[in-house]
């Protein structure tokens, strides 16, 4: 019996970890490789880029994630000295 389910986890391009993103109005969830920056469906085909806007998002995102885990115990920042 052939099982033709294809889960687009892996990018065929860079063969990276996709990560599904649910869009509302949409009814499945669009695979989204952070390498590439493109979107594909659950057939794996090409949907569209990651936009700009999309993108800074996500940075957002994470940079607000990292804030919140390094302010619990922040490392000193040693000031470089001799620095002219
Ligand atoms: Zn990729």
């Amino acid at each position: 019996m052939k099982i033709d389910k294809i889960m687009p986890l892996l990018c065929k391009e860079c063969n990276g970890r996709r990560f599904p993103i649910a869009f509302t109005g949409e009814r499945d969830a669009l695979w989204l490789c952070e390498k590439c920056k493109n979107f594909t469906n659950i057939k794996d085909e090409f949907v569209r880029d990651w936009t700009e806007k999309e993108i800074e998002e996500n940075k957002a995102k994470l940079d607000n994630f990292s804030n919140n885990v390094t302010t619990e115990k922040t490392p000193e920042i040693k000031r470089r000295s001799g620095v002219n």
